[in-house]
């Protein structure tokens, strides 16, 4: 779930491991720790709580391991079993003390494993499943540690990403993966390994992406891939387009405030190269169908999680309105289990910014088990839905380090819309209409410009509804999944109770929660429906809450009467959600920053979430 770093080369290991475990940091984390590995002695220093802690460990320790070591590993753990403490933080130990791991995701038969050692004599000391692993590990040592770690993993089931190593063969380290993201980093005279690209752009550019299954041995040869029966296998070698810098807070406050603002950039990033005027079309070519084929889909599933959920919705209502092709958003994690009936004429798009969500990844392998065209809608490439669907279509809105999505979302927004143009285009839509709406795409950076430049205005309103403790999001038609997002946004950051509500269901049940203490967002930009959510506010305002009016310039006067207004640029209903979004996003965060809250770093989040 979180973040593993890994080490061998000819430089100080212990400095690259911390740097990179840093640079993991906003995946979100509870604890932390590195092992070094020299002459023949395994160092440890972990502990419950920040890297800053951690790196003042490192520098105090006296020991020749941590102080010498060319070989090592680090991890940042997102507990799923057992509490955030410094027995429970990996790297963890085998019992002999020879052995040393970090594991990223869960040991789902670990209980049985745990009893199966104590049967031979092997005791756990800590409450993590991750333990069992290295345990099993070190029992099943005899002399070769790709051959422990194969027959381990055997006994396993559930997910993991793993880097292991011990002081019998101090030359070498083992990783493999099933379910957790591990690449490789093959850098001159070094190598790294790493959950995430993050930790090696400052390295090398030139990765290894590990498929599940695969292990690779890392010694002074080289780096040798093996399946887990030990057959050699071949993983080509990627180049990482990410610049260094993208990753850097610059002078920003926090990286979310650093990517709301790039979001014009990014949004021209995703779109560029992607219009054709002349057709009126998109070209995506990841959706390269021909017309024929496109003719012969006959319903598209948006499958994924939390804010790509969101971003789906809106291409439910486009793909429906502007293709005629039925259409339906899902949960992923639903749909992975309720056995969802998919026909071959089905195109499931999956959305995942980290390309990783483990839901998103499972409804993806269902869907294409049963036979759907499946296509994935990643930022992160070479990650594993990317690879998976073979037909994806890339973000490009470059690395997004803040755990509340931003340039992901509205970046996921415009690629839904290219691809409902696109859809449309084969089926009803006339060329002038297409060419129409390519230009309000092409539009897009600019009108989040506009909204941008009044984030002084946004952060008035926002300091006076700071200390709110509930607040709903209220919208109808394209503003309904921006009012789920505008209240995810809020409450993952500010850790204000937000609700997102469609608005003519206010009345049906939440209506009964609001007071002059629940602040509502009304989105009464103008789209159709604007008159009934307008009705639907003043419902609210009746019951003494205030109302926060989110309207269309021009259209001010809506806002009579109420207790804010923020005003977002006019543009036809299915662009709207963009610019509205942003509002949002500037809200929560002015919100949240004046509460003190750790923005980038929210309690009890993970960035990218690998975990079911
Ligand atoms: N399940 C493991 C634990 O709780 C690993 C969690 C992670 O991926 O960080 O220690």
């Amino acid at each position: 779930m979180c973040g593993i770093v890994g080490y061998f080369g000819k430089r100080k290991a212990s400095e690259i491991l911390v740097d990179g475990l840093r640079r993991m940091e906003y995946r979100g984390y509870d604890s932390a720790g590195i092992a070094c590995l020299f002459d023949g002695q395994i160092g440890l220093v972990k502990n419950a709580g920040k890297i800053k802690d951690l790196r003042a460990g490192v520098n105090a320790s006296t020991d020749a391991s941590i102080l010498n070591a060319t070989l090592g590993i680090g991890h940042t753990r997102w507990a799923t079993h057992g509490p955030p403490n410094e027995l429970n933080a990996h790297p963890h130990l085998d019992a002999s003390g020879h052995f040393a791991m970090v594991h990223n995701g869960i040991i789902e038969n670990y209980k049985e494993v745990r009893n199966g050692l104590a049967q031979h004599g092997v005791e756990c000391i800590s409450d993590t499943d991750s333990e069992v692993l290295i345990q099993l590990i070190g029992y099943c040592y005899q002399g070769n540690l790709e051959d422990a770690v194969s027959e381990a993993l055997k006994k396993i089931k559930g997910t993991y990403g793993i880097v292991v190593m011990t002081d019998h063969e101090p030359g070498k380290l083992v990783t493999a993966r099933c379910g957790s993201p591990i690449v490789l980093g093959i850098g001159k005279d070094e190598t790294l390994v790493a959950s995430d690209a993050s930790a090696i752009i400052p390295h090398t550019r030139d990765a290894v992406y590990l498929e599940d299954f695969d292990m690779a041995v890392i010694t002074d040869d080289g780096v040798e891939m093996l399946d887990l029966q030990h057959a050699p296998i071949n993983r080509e070698v990627t180049a990482m387009d990410w610049e260094e810098g993208a990753a850097e807070k610059g002078d920003y406050a926090h990286f979310m405030l650093k990517e709301m603002f790039e979001q014009p950039d990014a949004i021209g990033n995703a779109i560029r190269g992607r219009l054709d005027f002349d057709m009126g079309t998109a070209v995506l070519s990841g959706l390269d169908f021909s017309p024929r084929e496109t003719a012969l889909i006959g319903r598209v599933l948006v499958v994924g999680c939390g804010t790509s959920m969101h971003a789906g919705m809106v291409g439910e209502y486009a793909i429906e309105e502007m293709a005629g092709i039925p259409s339906e958003v899902e949960q992923a994690a639903e749909f992975r289990y309720r056995n969802p009936i998919i026909t071959p004429t089905d195109l499931v798009v999956a959305i995942s910014q980290s390309g990783e969500t483990a839901d998103t990844l499972a409804a993806v392998r269902e869907a294409k088990h049963k036979g759907a065209i499946v296509s994935g809608l990643c930022n992160v490439v070479g990650s594993t839905i990317a690879r998976e669907t073979g037909r994806g279509v890339y973000l490009h809105a470059g690395p997004e380090i803040g755990v509340a999505s931003t340039k992901a979302f509205t970046c996921q927004v415009s690629v839904m819309l290219m691809m409902a143009l696109k859809l449309a285009r084969t089926r009803r839509m006339p060329r002038h209409e297409g060419e129409e709406l390519c230009g309000w795409i092409e539009r897009m950076p600019e009108l989040v410009e506009k909204v941008l430049t009044q984030n002084d205005a946004i952060k008035a309103v926002a300091q006076k509804y700071a200390q709110c403790e509930d607040t709903f999001f209220i919208g109808r038609g394209y503003l309904f999944p921006v009012a789920l997002e505008g209240a995810l946004k809020l409450k993952e950051i500010s850790y204000i109770h937000a609700e997102g509500y469609h608005a003519a269901e206010l009345k049906h049940g939440p209506i009964a929660l609001l007071q002059e203490n629940t602040p509502v967002v009304a989105l009464l930009n103008n789209i159709p429906g604007k008159d009934k959510t307008l009705g639907n506010a003043e419902e609210c305002k009746a019951r003494n809450a205030p109302v926060i009016a989110v309207v269309s310039e021009g259209d001010e006067g809506v806002a009579d009467g109420f207790d804010d207004v923020i005003v977002v640029p006019d543009c036809p209903p299915c662009i709207t959600p963009v610019p509205t979004v942003v509002a949002l996003q500037l809200l929560a965060y002015h919100i949240a920053a004046a509460r003190g809250c750790e923005i980038d770093q929210p309690r009890n989040l993970a960035k990218s979430v690998t975990v079911e």
